[in-house]
């Protein structure tokens, strides 16, 4: 299926992005210290924000420090870029039998429990080459039980119930290798919590030119696109980013892919930043390169400038929950 949209608020190169990429180009050639902020015309008032990683894989293989410092700086920077929670949408690991890389990831995941800050992750392919018995070791329901916002199922996926600033999320983790059981067993989470705002989190979903990957067709039909309060789905796994704008009916929602793990050093520390925006209803998202544990600069990232993914109004009045949590079946 071809995109019903393409990349939305596309525009030309601005004088500032060229300056920001002056900027950076300086950066790396002067080895100058000292963070870059982003002083573009972008609206860049927010109220609280999401941080974003993906495909970790060739860090854990070769550039630990790197995975290290990209959780040090959300750590480091939390206050001020006011981050409230972590998703990662999976190959955490590139070898899953590799004991030593699983343990680097626990090093790096470990910086944000130290400090309570929530966060996700899933199973992507390169994560379940052991059959998932490794990732479930570190990163499986033990790790998380004690989150009073983790909910499992019994098959590597799980749901986090999660409130910033008064905004309700239910945000759905579903490991790679998706089948049809799964996919309606994420549909009655989104139902549940219906008066959530509902985001997908995949591993394989859309590639780089926006069509959907893998089972990404499925997924959009059988869960996204139906779940009225769906408004987002993340995905990794494709080198390159992409964003596509989509409706069903009046509901706009939004699928981004985000992956640099080819880039060189495996992937150069990028990771985006979804800036909530509440008083215009709208969701910054933000490419920032890591140069060090506090350095870092924003980026336009590849072939991307900041996209803009507007909120459903509706969403915006928190109102208890309906079904009481217990009521999800466990499944075996
Ligand atoms: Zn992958």
């Amino acid at each position: 299926m071809k995109n019903m949209k393409g990349t939305a608020h596309h525009h030309k190169i601005s004088a500032m992005d060229f300056l920001i990429a002056m900027i950076i180009l300086s950066l790396t050639k002067s080895q100058m210290i000292g963070p870059i902020t982003a002083s573009s015309s972008e609206q860049t008032v927010y109220d609280f924000s999401l941080v974003w990683m993906t495909d970790t894989q060739h860090y854990l293989a070769h550039y630990p420090s790197t995975y290290y410092n990209m959780t040090s700086w959300i750590v480091n920077k939390r206050g001020e870029m006011k981050i409230q929670y972590v998703i990662h949408t999976g190959d955490i690991v590139d070898t899953a039998t590799d004991d030593h890389q699983w343990k680097n990831a626990n090093d790096s995941m470990s910086v944000l429990d130290n400090v309570n800050v929530p966060y996700g992750v899933l199973g992507g392919n390169h994560d379940e080459q052991d059959g998932f018995q490794n990732f479930n070791k570190y990163f499986g329901a033990q790790r998380f039980q004690v989150r009073t916002y983790y909910h499992a199922d019994n098959d590597g996926n799980h749901y986090d119930l999660i409130t910033s600033n008064g905004v309700n999320f239910v945000i759905v983790y579903l490991s790679y290798g998706i089948d049809s059981s799964e996919r309606t067993w994420a549909s009655e989470v989104f139902r549940t919590y219906g008066d959530r705002i509902g985001i997908l989190a995949v591993h394989n979903y859309i590639n780089s030119s926006g069509n959907y990957a893998g089972n990404g067709s499925d997924l959009n039909n059988d869960l996204v696109a139906p779940n009225r309060n769906v408004w987002l789905v993340l995905c990794g796994h494709v080198h390159g980013a992409h964003l596509n704008v989509r409706n069903a009916g009046s509901r706009t929602y939004y699928e981004l892919l985000s992956d640099y793990q080819d880039l060189k050093n495996g992937g150069k520390g990028y990771q985006k930043i979804l800036n909530f925006d509440m008083t215009h209803n709208t969701v910054h998202v933000r490419t920032y390169l890591l140069y060090s544990t506090n350095m870092v600069a924003l980026v336009t990232n590849m072939t991307n400038s900041i996209w803009n993914c507007h909120l459903p109004q509706v969403q915006f009045q928190p109102s208890p929950l309906k079904i009481e949590p217990t009521y999800l079946p466990i499944r075996s």
